[in-house]
Order: structure tokens, then sequence, then C-alpha cells
């Protein structure tokens, strides 16, 4: 119980915010741990290994016995003395006069299981990576801390494609994926400590344990492959909602429907397509049969009905004429897909698209990023009075005097919809519970619980 597991270091490539970590003590604390790691690591900020190489450094302390109390003060006493910049949390933390008394240098004190503070301190001392949509896990306003009852999973790092607007494979390196007994572990270790849905990330999350040619790991002692379709079936029996982002259109992609279909995970997949025009796929170096992935998407209703489909897409591409738009806006009114997300273009430093012909003028990609959204607003609205009248599952995310906040399966945290549930004062964040859905405007839902 007692050994110390040590910190989980990347050697930092990108320049980022770059964050030391030493974990001590119990399971539990690990869990803490890796909460904070996965948050820092989505945030954007870099987990380093050495003292001299981090801005701050976090030590999660463990007080549970004389021998773990002298440890831990033995830590924070070396990351002051290597860094100078120290930041403790954990249980030895419930002491902060303890600690105090022998390192008065410490910057900032918690306790256990208070990631929410920790990355609030963090805050306080190192800001936060400034938030890039091309290369970003989470959407600017997404990266507020992630309450106690979901957490995300990070699957691998990395990716293999180069598409041409984005930096990630040349700050990220390829694809690597995490082992899945690894993942799979972890995942069960935040279900354990209360998660109720977990948001499964990476750069590209079809293309999980290609780098390992889908080798064969293992979790409970048994077999498990590394691939996403074995890793939403084994999370598909925790039992809490699994819900897939970043999903390339891989053809591959199609296996994991029917898992969707037969409730194991949730009916809603993550799919960036960027565009519709083949000529501006070619461009980005995306796939671009356009016409296949309307007659998969088609086939994805069929197989689950319940599906809710969400993308991202970029316009003004440089080289995107009028024609190519069209093209994207009649592949949006055909696939009138559930969520979506448009970016206006802007170069990313050191990205190939910025050495493309042909910018598009500032003013046309506006009007351009106008025109989208008001036809998506009109699909959604449409989409949204639909479920009007059904009856669905809401995960509780915020309660105050007036009523509750939650989401359907058909919509991740931050970058969806809700479901107002007003006057519901007595429930609590992380509940999970049967609504009766009674309005709906462009994005969001009105709804009242049912016994
Ligand atoms: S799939 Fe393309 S956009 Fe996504 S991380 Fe890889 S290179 Fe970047």
């Amino acid at each position: 119980m007692l050994d110390t597991q040590p910190a989980q270091p990347t050697q930092t490539q990108s320049g980022a915010a770059r964050i030391g970590f030493v974990s001590l003590g119990c399971p539990k604390n690990l869990v803490d741990s890796e909460r904070i790691l996965t948050q820092l690591r989505t945030e954007g900020y870099e987990v380093v290994n050495r003292y001299d190489n981090a801005e701050l450094v976090i030590v999660n302390t463990c007080g549970f016995i004389d021998s773990a109390v002298q440890e831990s003060l033995e830590a924070i006493g070396e990351a002051l003395e290597e860094n100078g910049k120290v930041i403790v949390t954990g249980c030895l933390g419930a002491k902060e006069d303890q600690i105090r008394a022998i390192h008065p240098k410490v910057l900032e004190i918690s306790g256990p299981h208070a990631y929410e503070q920790v990355l609030e301190h963090v805050h306080r001392y190192v800001p936060k990576p400034t938030h890039n949509p091309f290369t970003s896990l989470v959407p600017a306003q997404g990266v507020k801390l992630t309450p106690r009852h979901y957490a995300y999973l990070k699957i691998s790092e990395g990716c293999n494609h180069r598409c041409t607007f984005c930096i990630i494979p040349s700050m990220r390196g390829d694809l690597v994926s995490r082992p899945i007994g690894e993942v799979l572990a972890e995942a069960k270790r935040l279900k354990e400590a209360g998660v109720k849905e977990l948001l499964v990330i990476s750069q590209d999350t079809s293309a999980y344990g290609v780098d390992v040619k889908h080798r064969t790991g293992f979790y409970d002692g048994a077999p498990v492959k590394t691939s996403m379709l074995a890793l939403g079936e084994e999370l598909g029996k925790l039992g809490i909602w699994i819900r897939m982002h970043y999903v390339y259109p891989y053809p591959h992609v199609d296996d994991i429907i029917p898992l969707m279909a037969a409730g194991k995970i949730l009916p809603y997949l993550d799919i960036p397509l960027q565009h519709a025009s083949p000529r501006i796929l070619k461009l980005m170096k995306r796939p671009g049969a356009v016409e296949r992935t309307l007659e998969r998407i088609r086939k994805w209703r069929e197989i689950c009905p319940d599906i809710t489909l969400r993308s991202t897409f970029i316009v003004g591409f440089p080289g995107e004429t009028e024609a190519d738009f069209q093209l994207l806006l009649d592949f949006i009114a055909a696939a009138e897909l559930d969520r979506v997300g448009c970016f206006k273009y802007s170069p990313v430093d050191g990205a190939q698209a910025n050495e493309l012909p042909d910018p598009v003028p500032e003013e046309v990609k506006e009007e351009r990023f106008v025109r989208f959204m008001e036809l998506q607003q009109q699909i959604s609205t449409r989409k949204l009075a639909q479920k009007v009248g059904q009856t669905q599952w809401v995960l509780v995310d915020e309660v105050d005097a007036e009523g509750a906040i939650g989401r359907t399966p058909g919509d991740a945290p931050e970058i969806d919809g809700v479901i107002y549930l007003n006057g519901e004062t007595n429930l609590k964040p992380g509940d999970l519970v049967r609504v009766s859905i009674e309005h709906a405007d462009e994005y969001d839902l009105w709804g009242s619980v049912i016994a």
C-alpha cells in the first residue's frame, strides 16, 4: 500500500508549460495523481521528470504512517532545493501546519482528492498554455476542471497522419498507444473513484494500437487486443458512460457502431471530417470520398438509430472556392449531423498549409462561417425538436437554487448542448436520472425527471 509510485514522466518536446510531478503513497493517491496528470496534459501542459526542467513541481504526498510522512517531507524538501517552486497536495496536505513548520516556502497546500484545487494552484503560477483549436484535444471553454463524475481517458499520444493544417505530428511525433492493460486499469480506478462518464480522447482514437500492430496485452489476467474495438468492448463492461472522441473516419470505425446499438458504449461518435470538397480534403491530406462518408453515415443510423454524430469543419482553408464551400454546405444539409463545430482557418506556425497558395480573405472566411452556422443551426433545431416527447437518461452536471443542468447521451460536456431540469433542486452532480424531454431550442433541451 505504501510503496512509492513513480511519477509518469514524459520528455518535453514542444516547449509547452512544464510541470514536474512526484506521486507518493497508496493506489487511491495514485488515482488522484492520474486525474491531475490527465487534466494537466489535457490542458496542454507537459509533465517532466526533472526538477530543473520544470516551471513548478507538484508533490502528491502520503501521511498514513510516520515513515510515509517522513518520506513526503523529504520529497518536498528535495523539490524545493532542486526547483524552488513547489505545491503540495495529498493526505499530508491536510496537516498544513506540519508542512509549513518545516518547509515555509511551499507555495500552496491542499488535502487529498483536491485535484480541482491543485489545478487552480497550477494555473496561478504557470498559466495554461494557449488554446489552439487545431492542436488541443479539449475546447477552449472546455478546459474547466472536470467535475468528479466525468473524466478524460487519454489512450495514445501523437498521430500518424499529416494533415496539412496540423502540427501535432511535428510536436508530439507519430502515434504511441498506451498499453491496453494500463488504459483499462486507469478506467477501472476512475470508475471506483466515482466517475460516471469516461471521455476517450487521443489525437486519433480509431488508430489506437496501429503502432504496436494491435498486439495483445493483458488486463485482469485476460488477453485483450490493443484496438479501438477491444477497448470499446472492455470499457463497455464497466457499466458507466463511455464516449468516443476524435475518431478519424477509417473504415473499421463501422465496427464499433454495433457496440453502441447494444448499449455498451454511448451512441455518440465524434468524427472530425474537416471538409467535404474532395479538392480541399486533398489539400488538407485527409480522406476525400464524401459520397462514401454519406453512405456510411446512413448505415450507422440504420444500425444504431439513436446515434448522435458530432463533427468539426474548417472554413476558409487556403484555396477554398465558393464552389468548394457550396459542396460543404450540401454535405452538411445531406448528412444532418447532430452536433457540429466550425473553425475559420487560421495558419498555425509550422503547418504545411501555410505554404498553400490562394489564402481566403478574412471577410470571406467570416461570411462562410456565418452561412455555415446558420444552416447547421436549422438542422440542429430540427433534430432537437424531434427529441421532445422522448424519455432519456440524463447525467446531472450542476445543481443550484433554480434546478439542475445535465446531459443526455447525445451531449458531450462543454462542447455540446445541455438539458435544463428546472425546479429539480434535490439532485446532485453525478446523479443519473430518467427525464421526459419537454422543450428544445437550437442547441439545448428542457425536461422533467420522471419517477
Ligand atoms: S489526424 Fe490530422 S488533424 Fe488530427 S492530429 Fe493527426 S495530423 Fe493532426
